[in-house]
């Protein structure tokens, strides 16, 4: 296989591979806000409670083959469950092509753990304005453990920029918690923070600071929207763990990019 057949192969595993995990994402997605296993039982409609065989269970393909209609009882299946996994899918493509362009392969493992599980809060959070202790802690510690994992594989960057992350993400998102008392920010976003903060301080400082500045950016622009179009009052919550896991992937993919052509404009 010449380079560009490996590269098209490799994106093909990782989006098959996407579809599969954000399939079971949308068990995560259900379940564990109630507090439910994700293991057991096995999945079923949420009309008639009839169990979902495996071959009714493909990723995305069974949606279409099934008409969006449970084969039992005929009610409608939202078109949010495959959309998740295509979601899925094209987040672990745009993770793989980063890691292999920015030559990071080491740091892979950890950004497709955060590609899966950001995807799981964000809609958690948009559905229950809550972030789940029972994924952002385990973050805390598979983070650390996913950089260690990338120095080993040979992506061998900062410690000290992957804690200096640590310090704007966590006095950023936890300041504002403070200042607001709680209701500008969630708990569940300042334990989120230092997580995404390492990630990206990881990376690099200017992922660090684009990252922040892009999930500001998206969320003042989305909450106008919705005020425009008086989805939403001013008032009324809008939740911001979404934007902050959408800025972390807009300061993966082009963070590092975006900060060099900011400062290469100051100095010349
Ligand atoms: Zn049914």
């Amino acid at each position: 296989m010449n380079d560009w057949a490996s590269l098209v192969f490799a994106g093909m595993v990782l989006f098959g591979l996407g579809l599969i995990l954000g399939s079971f994402g949308n068990v995560v997605i259900a379940r564990v806000p109630e507090g439910k296993s994700v293991v057991r039982p096995r999945s079923a409609c949420p009309a008639c409670g009839t169990q979902i065989l495996g071959r009714d269970n493909i990723p995305v393909i069974s949606w279409l083959i099934l008409r969006a209609r449970c084969r039992a009882c005929g009610e409608r299946i939202s078109a949010r469950y495959p959309l998740v996994e295509l979601s899925a899918g094209v987040v672990f493509v745009l993770l793989g092509w980063w890691a292999w362009q920015s030559d990071s392969l080491g740091l892979l493992p950890l950004l497709l753990a955060w590609g899966l599980v950001g995807l799981c809060l964000a809609m958690i959070d948009a559905d229950h304005h809550r972030l789940p202790d029972a994924l952002t802690l385990p973050m805390l510690l598979v983070t650390p453990a996913g950089l260690l994992l990338a120095q080993l594989l040979g992506d061998d960057r900062s410690w000290l920029d992957a804690a200096w992350g640590v310090v704007i993400w966590l006095g950023a998102i936890g300041g504002l918690w403070a200042l607001s008392r709680g209701r500008g920010m969630g708990l569940g976003d300042v334990k989120l923070a230092p997580s995404l903060g390492a990630l990206l301080g990881w990376i690099g400082l200017g992922s660090a600071v684009v990252g922040l500045l892009a999930a500001f950016i998206v969320g003042a622009l989305i909450g106008i929207t919705l005020m425009l179009v008086h989805r939403a009052g001013r008032r009324s919550r809008i939740a911001f763990g979404p934007f902050l896991l959408l800025g972390t992937l807009i300061g993966v993919l082009v963070g590092e990019p975006i900060s060099a052509a900011y400062w290469s404009g100051f100095v010349g």
